[in-house]
């Protein structure tokens, strides 16, 4: 018996009108091949740095994924028989083949989502497997990866040169050493991994192990970060060691897009609380909102890119929090403001020149309502790829049908994969290259642009705007 063949049709996500089915090809071919940016992501700078071979199968594309489990969750299967480790330490599966046959019985799941155009990519393109994913197909795909992945091309920095990335970024708390980044550089390999500065852990009064935290952060640097001055030099020390280990950018990932623009004496007084554990929400929202205008002021003179990713409601389900900790696919995406949210940050630094903020959303209403007014005007703004729960082809073509018309291209900046799940980046930026050659073939079709400016634009779609923004 055979499962079904695995099959990546050449035209998969191009429009089925033939004449634009024909250009978007056409535009296709002079970008499929560019070397991949990856300025904003979260694979694990250890696996670069180690070079150690990938363990199995199930370890690889189901137990660190959330994409993955959140949806077998949803259908009863429980995350103990997937592997996910309890932080009470109870039990749970450890057999990887059990666990990927429990996913290969459930990969129908999967069907119509970006996850699975993902998955197949990868099975099929890495890993050469020809059987689609079933039941019955599940061992000889395990055994098929598992024996890939003992090989040496199959290693993390292998992979890495074989995808033909030019640059990836993780993102790391202030309070990291950044030892993997420095073993990195000093290995003499030339792949190009960079860190990017990620605060949440101390500038987030509601982030579990908030004043420890602002404590090492002084420990770390010798400033005293009970006091507001002391705390934001701090800041600027990590900062500068993060530049130079490599980072280009920042990254902020609030529950609202919420900026405050205070007096000294107000800060110091929300430090004190916050420290204290007696802010209340609202002031741990002010805390929050007041560092995004001090982060936006500190990237104006150390010239990090700074990015916003608001809107998730963070561990949405207790008993999961309970149980397995932070990242579990339990975030849920919320309404989110922008336009009075961002106005004490804009009305002090929107006209820079030399400040880049780059805006991410989870509320798509807000696309042409809200975000591509917004970096349709201010200099500072730029919009971010859909990200998350849209980075899907349907997420994609409304991301483009909804701010192009404001925004334009240039106000975006290109792609970005923001995965853990390493096999999957080219996939991702594939299907991020197709859907926008498909939205150039559309715009060509309808005698809006040019044929010479679509292929003008495709580059700049699947490489240029990313490499401009992110300053790679
Ligand atoms: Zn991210």
């Amino acid at each position: 018996m055979t499962a079904p063949p695995l099959t990546l049709h050449p035209d998969r996500l191009f429009p089925a009108d033939p004449a634009a089915r024909e250009l978007a090809r056409a535009l296709y071919a002079t970008v499929a091949a560019l070397p991949i940016l990856s300025p904003h992501g979260h694979t694990d700078p250890q696996w670069y740095a180690d070079n150690a071979p990938f363990p199995d199968a199930s370890a690889l594309f189901i137990t660190p994924d959330h994409y993955v489990f959140r949806m077998l969750y949803s259908q009863g299967i429980a995350l103990e028989d997937l592997g996910i480790p309890r932080r009470d330490g109870a039990p749970v599966e450890r057999d990887a083949r059990k666990i990927w046959r429990t996913f290969a019985a459930h990969y129908h799941l999967f069907r119509g989502t970006p996850t699975r155009l993902w998955l197949d990519h990868a099975f099929a393109t890495v890993f050469g497997c020809t059987e689609r994913l079933t039941a019955e197909s599940a061992d000889r795909n395990f055994d098929r990866i598992n024996a890939c992945l003992a090989r040496p091309e199959f290693r993390p920095r292998a992979l890495f040169e074989r995808f033909n990335i030019e640059v990836i970024a993780t993102t790391e708390s202030p309070l990291d050493a950044l030892d993997h980044h420095r073993r990195l550089r000093a290995s003499g390999w030339n792949g190009r991994v960079i860190t990017a500065y990620r605060p949440d852990p101390v500038v987030d009064p509601e982030f579990e192990g908030f004043r420890d935290h602002v404590l090492q952060l002084g420990a770390l640097t010798r400033e005293d970060t009970a006091t507001w001055q002391g705390y934001l030099a701090a800041h600027r020390d990590r900062r500068a060691y993060f530049k130079a280990m490599g980072a280009t950018s920042t990254d902020h990932g609030h529950p609202t897009a919420r900026t405050c623009d205070l007096a000294e004496t107000a800060c110091q007084r929300l430090l004190d609380r916050a420290l204290a554990g007696t802010a209340s929400p609202d002031e741990a929202e002010q805390f929050r909102g007041q560092m995004l205008t001090e982060m936006a002021r500190m990237s104006l003179a150390d010239g990090l890119v700074m990015q916003i990713h608001p809107g998730s409601l963070r561990s949405h389900n207790p008993r999961v929090w309970r149980d397995f900790g932070r990242d579990q696919g339990a975030d849920m995406p919320t309404p989110t403001d922008y336009v009075r949210a961002l106005k004490p940050l804009l009305d002090r630094y929107g006209n820079e020149r030399d400040l880049t903020v780059i805006l991410f959303t989870l509320d798509e209403t807000s696309y042409a309502r809200e975000l591509a007014p917004l970096a349709g005007h201010y200099p500072i703004l730029k919009l971010g790829p859909p990200w998350w729960f849209h980075d899907s082809p349907e997420g994609m073509l409304r991301f483009r049908e909804q701010v192009t018309e404001t925004a334009g291209f240039y106000n975006t900046v290109g792609f970005n994969d923001d995965t853990r799940a390493f096999m999957s980046i080219p996939a991702r930026h594939d299907v991020a290259r197709r859907v926008d050659c498909r939205f150039l073939a559309t715009l060509v079709s309808e005698h809006r642009i040019g044929e010479d400016e679509a292929f003008a634009l495709a580059p700049e779609l699947a490489y240029g705007l990313a490499k401009r923004a992110y300053k790679l």
